[in-house]
């Protein structure tokens, strides 16, 4: 079995702890790799490299030549893509047919921001004094913790990774406890694309001695964190006592409303990509479904016809649509906000079972619930899995009440023909991406972060490079005359 070590200073080096704990392919159940446990001490060496290359070769790149490395990064990474999707799914349980179209896309990730590297401008600001001449100029910000979660392992990775270093900041990152493998890979690449040791750098571990200890250590400048909202307060708590930066996407509860004019062939296999990819397992989930009181009835039957057809199973498999949940207290999850639906009065109307007769058992029929109402748990709380709630509403002003009762803002959608509607529902909706006639797109081009409690910041497009940047306002005065010193000029 892989013994994976953290990756410090450009090796892969053996935890201090001396442990190490296993990790479970999702499908077959069974242990593939052992990770390393990782502490404090681990966390400090990784930092203490960072900061060192952050103040050696790599901060002294031009931020040309920072591009030029994330661009062979970039082809690196579309050549090992096979590799790094295999990585993914067996520890993941992703679709190889998704972890593979993932892949080949953070390539598109590390072209984007090698591009943007140069071309990160300052401005010359006309101030109101005379003999000045004043500008802003960009500079790293410096060590960056970055801590992920285990639905989209690489990719997640990838939205931060990229933008940091060409902000000209150095990474150490630490990927979920149940998915670690495919970042290890990841980072490996670096060395081979020609990165000085220390750019980037992984420690792997838990929540409370790793994630923790990185958080405040006093030499990291800013937090990019993925994962839920518990973590992610504790993580604002901490960064907050240290007055640190944070970018935080969290969860979600998004609003995919489907009104009585859309197209509904394509509003249907919206709502089903909206729910069903990736097992549901995704913070841009459209976990509520609202359909117009009109055409409800017969939605809610499409719906079920086409859930009947779903195929689950093994995610090499060309032909699996769902595969496992990608680990056991997720599944166990999963079933309770079953059950929690069942009792609050909620109608099961596909679904709502276990699989246990598939691979390790640790699958869940894609699920939908009718009869929900906004207020009840299941449509309140993120499920993080393959169940659907449906929820009718009448008009536009019901949609837009009922789409934004929610603490969460991430995303949400509307399907219609009318422009005049599309326009009112993107204004009126609280969430980081409205989509309109389609759902599930992201790029790298495109800012990408929640409203309310689904986050802080943003990741993607020219917005994420921000975040790994201080502004710095330089005042050059040609006028040699100190005029009064006590009193503001
Ligand atoms: P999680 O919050 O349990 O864990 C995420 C990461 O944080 C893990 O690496 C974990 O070890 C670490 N962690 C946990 N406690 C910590 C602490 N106190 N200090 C520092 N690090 C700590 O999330 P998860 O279960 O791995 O992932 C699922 C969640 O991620 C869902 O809520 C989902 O919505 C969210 N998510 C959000 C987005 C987005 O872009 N908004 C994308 C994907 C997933």
């Amino acid at each position: 079995m892989r013994h994976y070590g953290h990756y410090i200073n450009g090796e892969e080096v053996s935890p201090h702890s001396g442990e190490h704990f296993s990790t479970e392919n999702p499908f077959t159940g069974e242990p593939w790799a052992m990770i390393s446990r990782g502490d404090g001490i681990d966390v400090d060496l990784a930092v203490a490299a960072a900061k060192q290359a952050g103040e050696g070769e790599w901060g002294a790149l031009s931020a040309t030549d920072r591009g030029r490395l994330l661009r062979g990064l970039a082809d690196l990474v579309r050549e090992k893509a096979p590799h790094l999707a295999q990585i993914e799914m067996t520890d993941n349980g992703k679709l190889f047919a998704e972890a593979l179209v993932q892949a080949r896309y953070m390539s598109d990730y590390f072209h984007y921001y090698a591009g943007l590297a140069d071309k990160v401008e300052g401005r010359v600001i006309p101030t109101d004094k005379a003999g000045v001449f004043t500008y802003t100029k960009y500079e790293p910000k410096g060590v960056i913790g970055i801590i992920t979660p285990w639905n989209s392992p690489l990719s997640l990775a990838s939205w931060k990774i990229a933008p940091a270093l060409a902000a000209g900041c150095t990474v150490v990152v630490k990927p979920s406890e149940f998915t670690s493998a495919s970042t290890l890979e990841l980072v490996s690449l670096f060395e081979e694309a020609g990165f000085p040791p220390g750019v980037i750098n992984a420690v792997t571990g838990f929540g409370a001695e790793v994630g923790e200890p990185l958080v405040v250590h006093p030499d990291v400048a800013h937090i990019g964190f993925t994962g839920g909202g518990e973590a992610g307060r504790r993580i604002y708590s901490s960064a907050a006592s240290h007055l640190k930066t944070v970018t935080l996407e969290l969860g979600g509860k998004s609003p995919n409303i489907i009104f009585d004019d859309a197209d509904l062939d394509q509003a249907l296999k919206g709502a089903i990509a909206g729910i069903f990819a990736a097992t549901g397992q995704s913070c841009q989930a459209g976990s509520r479904l609202l359909v117009q009181e009109s055409i409800h009835d017969e939605f809610v039957e499409r719906l079920v016809a086409y859930v009947a057809d779903i195929t689950l199973g093994d995610p090499a498999a060309a032909d699996t649509q769902i595969g496992p949940v990608a680990n056991r207290p997720q599944f166990d999850k999963i079933l309770r906000y079953i059950d929690i639906a069942t009792s609050e009065g909620a109608t099961c109307v596909a679904g709502g079972r276990a699989r246990p007769d598939i691979g390790s058992g640790q699958f869940i029929e894609p699920t939908i619930f009718t009869g929900v109402e906004n207020g009840m748990r299941i449509a309140q709380e993120e499920v993080f899995g393959p169940v659907l709630s449906v929820i009718p509403f009448k008009d536009e002003e019901d949609a837009i009440r009922i789409g934004n009762d929610v603490v969460f803002g991430l995303a949400g959608a509307v399907w219609t023909r009318s422009l005049r509607r599309a326009m009112l529902l993107t204004d009126k909706l609280k969430a980081g991406t409205i989509w309109v006639n389609n759902y599930r797109a992201t790029s790298f081009t495109s800012p990408f972060g929640g409203f309310k409690q689904s986050g802080v910041g943003r990741e993607s497009g020219q917005e994420a490079i921000k975040e790994y940047l201080e502004t710095k306002c330089v005042w050059i005065s040609s006028d040699l005359d100190v005029a009064n010193p006590f009193v503001k000029r």
